[in-house]
């Protein structure tokens, strides 16, 4: 039976694989995977791992080395894996491209209306008896307009939902959904006429702090910003020089640029040496979640089920269908080339 170490696991991961231990063994390791800790993989056939394990050069060169040429990401994001190292060590590298666009949708939209409607206030006061209504006005998503960056499968549900609440919706991707009725604009002028914006691209080097202290400039005073993609995407200060002085109006994050050592831990009797983060924290019109949008458990039954297909092909030998490759990276076109190839990358 092929052994399978599995990296920044949860007791969720070991419910939602457990159906699948008659054709795997899985050890879950609560550590992420990085140089420290490569050295539980050793003597493993695979490694599994998730957004914030540390697939860098020199993990990837000691995996190889150990012999493993296989990571399988339970997760869509592959920006923490360096495809360029993986592929010199003839690692292949899969991932869950899809598991439940509705789970991160859905959950970027309940950052929204909390935000908006002061929930997140509401619900502390009223556990302390504080009835009193004085600063939670919000406003009506109706005719508002929502900007949203990616219409990708999660962005395209975040669309259908704000079309629901009777938003006006513009869009920018720089690879369009064909044939759609999405109004496109330019990032400048979704900037500018959005009260609302959502990101729901992937993060690349290139678009790396794409909501730096330029974009705030050109928002609207007051816009509400929502991310449930990637932290990087975000200059972290200058969203935060953008709250203080009030030109941004509220800020809902599921992920954060320096998440890695944070998030899904027990922090709560730590002193946390980042000032921004702090400060993002305690702010009353920001809400933070631990990058929890795709915990549902239509999402964690997809992941382990897709994880294990993936691991079926590679271990068959057949096409791997959710393989990424160096090739698609270097052409900046994260979906160029899996759809149209048919066979392994190497
Ligand atoms: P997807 O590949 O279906 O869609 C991504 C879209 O972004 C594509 O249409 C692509 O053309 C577009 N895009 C690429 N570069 C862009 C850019 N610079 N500006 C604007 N658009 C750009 O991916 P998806 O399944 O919709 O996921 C989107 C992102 O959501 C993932 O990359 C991942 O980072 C994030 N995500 C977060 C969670 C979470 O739990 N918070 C879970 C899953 C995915």
């Amino acid at each position: 039976m092929k052994r399978i170490a599995v990296f920044d696991s949860k007791k969720y991961d070991e419910s939602s694989f457990a159906p699948y231990l008659k054709q795997y063994e899985f050890a879950f390791f609560k550590d992420k995977l990085s140089l420290h800790t490569v050295i539980l993989a050793k003597g493993f056939d695979a490694v599994m791992c998730f957004v914030n394990d540390d697939l860098s050069k020199d993990v990837l060169d000691k995996l190889s080395e150990f012999g493993i040429h296989a990571v399988f990401l339970r997760c869509a994001g592959y920006n923490n894996v360096d495809l360029a190292a993986a592929y010199k060590n003839k690692i292949h590298v899969v991932r869950v491209p899809a598991y439940s666009p509705y789970a991160i949708a859905e959950h970027a939209f309940a950052l929204l209306l909390s935000l908006n409607r002061h929930i997140h206030k509401a619900y502390i006061r009223s556990r302390d008896f504080n009835f009193n209504l004085d600063g939670l006005t919000g406003f009506d998503l109706h005719e508002k307009t929502v900007g949203v960056i990616g219409t990708g499968k999660i962005g395209r549900v975040f669309i259908d939902i704000a079309k629901g609440f009777g938003m006006h919706v513009i869009c920018y991707d720089p690879y369009p959904v064909k044939d759609s009725d999405y109004e496109y604009v330019s990032l400048d002028d979704l900037y500018t006429r959005s009260d609302v914006i959502s990101l729901h691209c992937p993060l690349i080097e290139a678009n790396r702090h794409m909501i730096d202290k330029k974009a705030i400039e050109k928002m609207k005073k007051g816009v509400f910003i929502i991310n449930t993609s990637r932290g990087g995407l975000i200059d972290s200060k200058a969203l935060l020089e953008g709250l203080k002085e009030k030109k941004v109006g509220a800020v809902g994050l599921d992920v954060y640029e320096e998440e890695a050592n944070l998030f899904y831990k027990d922090n709560s009797l730590k002193i946390i040496n980042d000032d921004v983060l702090s400060l993002l924290i305690q702010l009353p019109n920001v809400i933070i979640t631990s990058h929890q949008a795709y915990l549902t458990h239509e999402a964690l039954d997809n992941i382990a089920k897709t994880t294990v297909q993936n691991m079926d092909e590679y271990f068959g030998g057949s096409f791997i269908q959710n393989e990424l490759c160096y090739h698609c990276e270097k052409n900046k076109d994260p979906q160029a080339c899996y759809h149209a190839r048919a066979k392994r990358c190497f």
